[in-house]
């Protein structure tokens, strides 16, 4: 192990003497530089680039500009299609071509039976084959299933693993998917292998059999295909991290707060698959598998943890410190410390980057989703590939355990007991899209949260929303709570209550909103409630005729408490 620890240590001075070496050689000139880059460009359709730290003054705008990759020594080390790299040299910041002077080669496996050690890369066909032969070998358990197609048109495969392949059951939803950028390869073994570690340890391992009572497991290691076949199905040597089209597909998902395609492309077909499939399935938990560093990366990508947090920081933490934890004692103690101290960071912190599936999944899908980067090294040698499974199995699995903690139940109506797709907003606590959803088909929710005594609003179209204080979530087991929501009458949801004579209008209103009430009226105040039940203003009802003032008012619907009755409203 000592040895071991001196190889990695002499072979990372190694690396950062090529890098110093490759830079000073080629930093000559320029155009040469330029011309290496674009000949590169015309072979492989991306090229790698490598920035001197010295030289880059705004990291956001260079990272809004080229795939901005890892940090590595002195220099930024980053990813150009011809469109970037256009864009880039704009920018006048001067950089080499990085190419590695001897790709490795990496031992593929072409048939079945040579992926039984697990030191192989399988080719395309054999990985084909692997999924394929899960389902059918554990067909109770195992079902495969296509996200959808890569821009060639190779299938992109995943396995969902649960005691009930076939149905979805009311349980949380988790997902684990690797290699988006094609040439960071690790996970894509990961994945297979702990895939085969689920399916044969189903009722001889305890905590395998757990998972897959009580968890859907959904598992594709393979997300990249065109990228990391991009030579041929047979292997993945000069895999790119770039798909068909050269575009970076974890740059390519909606972005936060600049719009649907931050990065000048169309969404891919990649992206797009993987949209549909986030729509069918809503997952809870999911982990995205790269390479290049070894780190957990918790969200946003897009910000700083300064500018804006996520509400459930804290679980990220802990989920990371988990899984940290949870590495084999046996790996060396450089693991997973080459970008911060403790193993993980907030996104943002590390380098800002937009669009990123991380994102996507968290912020618009309500979910929550960690990159983990598994392996410094993109294409770890395949000798090494035992030696990466036995590190991070414990973590690996760890993080799927994730899904038996926190609070689950069932929104139903008060009276038919259907089921209702419902907000569930933990108070003083939900922000920026953390809050969850349950299920429109059972009423099922799961909101993965940290231990605490918690008020929780549940609310939902056209009924009345209802507050459960002092709700005890215990840590370390999954708590359970139901709720029954009342429908509002629909005449209730009207502009007027003509019983009582009650007339508000406009209906839509901007600035004012008259409340008509009839002459023998003993109505004297009134309320407005937002949707989730919470008094937003009150005040006096001085005349029969009242203008009330709701300018202040975000646009939205809202409730009017008059004298005992509730009228729906909408502000525009
Ligand atoms: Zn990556």
């Amino acid at each position: 192990m000592y040895f071991c620890r001196l190889l990695s240590f002499t072979m990372k001075k190694i690396f950062l003497l090529l890098f110093i070496l490759t830079f000073q050689n080629i930093a000559f000139s320029q155009n040469n530089v330029i011309e290496q880059v674009r000949t590169e460009l015309s072979k492989r359709k991306e090229a790698k680039i490598l920035i001197p730290k010295s030289e880059i003054k705004d990291i956001n705008l260079l990272s809004k500009t080229i795939s901005l990759d890892y940090p590595k020594g002195e220099f930024w080390l980053g990813y150009v299609n011809e469109k970037q790299y256009k864009n880039f040299l704009t920018l006048n910041l001067k950089h080499s071509l990085f190419t590695e002077s001897y790709p490795k080669a990496l031992t593929m496996a072409t048939n079945l039976s040579q992926m039984s050690s697990w030191d192989r890369y399988p080719t395309y066909l054999v990985y084909d084959s692997m999924m394929r032969r899960f389902a059918a070998s554990y067909p109770n358990i195992c079902k495969l299933d296509t996200i959808g197609f890569s821009e060639r048109d190779s299938l992109i495969l995943a396995l969902k693993i649960s005691s009930d392949p076939y149905s979805d059951t009311d349980k949380p939803k988790f997902f684990y998917t690797s290699t988006m950028h094609g040439d960071e390869i690790t996970g894509y073994v990961l994945m297979l292998r702990l895939a085969d570690w689920l399916l044969s340890n189903y009722g001889i391992d305890q905590r395998a059999t757990n998972i897959i009572n009580s968890t859907q497991v959904y598992i594709n290691p393979l997300a990249n295909p065109d990228g990391t076949y991009a030579y041929g199905n047979n292997s993945v040597t000069f895999a790119t991290r770039y798909n068909a089209n050269a575009v970076d597909l974890n740059r390519n998902f909606p972005s936060i707060p600049n719009g649907l395609h931050a990065d000048g492309e169309n969404w891919q077909k990649e992206t797009l698959a993987f949209m549909a499939y986030a729509d069918s399935n809503e997952f809870s938990i999911s982990a995205n598998l790269h390479g290049g560093a070894e780190v957990l990366n918790y969200p946003f990508d897009t910000y700083t943890s300064n500018s804006q947090s996520h509400a459930d920081a804290n679980w990220f933490i802990s989920v990371c410190q988990q899984f940290i934890d949870s590495i084999s004692p046996l790996a060396p103690s450089t693991f997973f410390r080459d970008v911060t101290h403790s193993g993980y960071t907030n996104g943002g912190d590390w380098y800002v980057v937009d669009g990123s599936r991380q994102d996507y999944q968290t912020y618009f899908k309500h979910s929550r989703e960690i990159t983990f980067e598994v392996s410094s090294d993109k294409s770890l040698s395949t000798t090494q590939l035992n030696n990466y499974w036995n590190y991070l199995k414990g973590g690996l699995i760890s993080y799927i355990e994730t899904c038996q903690k926190g609070l689950q139940g069932y929104v139903r109506d008060s009276l038919t007991n259907e089921p209702v797709r419902a907000k569930i907003f933990i108070n003083s606590h939900d922000a920026f899209n953390s809050e969850v959803y349950s299920k429109a088909s059972t009423g099922y929710y799961y909101r993965p949260i940290q231990s605490g005594i918690y008020s929780i609003t549940y609310s939902a179209d056209r009924y009345y929303p209802k507050t459960i204080y002092n709700v005890n979530i215990a840590s370390n087991s999954m708590n359970n709570q139901d709720v029954i929501l009342a429908k509002i009458p629909d005449n209730l949801g009207e502009t007027e209550d003509n019983k009582f004579l009650i007339n508000i209008y406009p209906n839509p209103a901007k600035d004012l909103l008259r409340v008509s009430l009839p002459e023998n009226s003993n109505i004297f105040s009134y309320s407005i409630f937002n949707m989730l039940g919470i008094e937003i203003t009150k005040g006096k009802i001085n005349d029969i005729n009242t203008d009330i003032s709701i300018k202040n008012l975000n646009k939205g619907v809202y409730l009017i408490l008059l004298g005992g009755k509730t009228i729906k409203f909408i502000k525009e």
